[in-house]
């Protein structure tokens, strides 16, 4: 058997095994219990939450990120194992929603780690986010969920982002120790 048949069998088993480590950041958190118990009950699709990232699948982002809190993100999508997926809810992933001119979030989630499935909304329904996983098993099965191969090939640049959101932060610590010192 040929390497592409044997990679469309284990996309096909994969993409019916996803589990998922949920960042549960913002106020898209609240929707995941809908989505993982009775009402719309996630698993029957597969989908589990697993503890670890180094065991997971899918990094779920659920709403607004701090510079601080990418820091954590950063390390745990690091930690997971290829191939992997992000999505990211809500209009703050995507532009930074209402927060747009907050001196101390992130607007794009995706200068800073790739992104392969967004869901709009603010916040996005439970429906939107069951959509959101079937759509990315559809791009599994198809061999286009590849943002993890993009973060290999793109490495610096998303380092250089990282880094530079990273600074920022840095930056207003000493100056927060500077006045306390005062
Ligand atoms: S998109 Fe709306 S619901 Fe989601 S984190 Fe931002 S403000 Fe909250």
């Amino acid at each position: 058997m040929r390497y592409e048949e044997w990679s469309g069998i284990a996309r096909k088993a994969s993409k019916r095994s996803l589990w998922m480590v949920h960042f549960c950041t913002g106020c898209g958190a609240i929707e995941m219990p809908p989505v993982m118990t009775s009402r719309y009950d996630m698993e029957r699709f597969g989908i589990a939450s697993m503890a670890t990232p180094r065991q997971a699948d899918v990094l779920l982002i659920t709403g607004y990120l701090t510079v601080k809190t990418l820091k954590r993100v950063v390390q745990v999508y690091e930690q997971m194992q290829s191939p992997k997926y992000v999505i990211a809810l809500g209009s703050c992933t995507m532009n930074g929603g209402m927060y747009w001119d907050s001196y101390n979030t992130i607007k794009r989630l995706d200068k800073y780690i790739p992104v392969d499935i967004y869901v709009a909304g603010c916040m996005p329904r439970p429906e939107g986010i069951m959509n959101a996983f079937l759509k990315l098993m559809k791009l599994i099965d198809e061999g286009k969920a590849r943002g993890w191969e993009r973060y290999k090939k793109y490495y610096e640049r998303y380092k250089k982002n990282q880094e530079m959101a990273f600074n920022f932060v840095k930056k207003e610590e000493k100056e927060e120790e500077k006045n306390e010192g005062d």
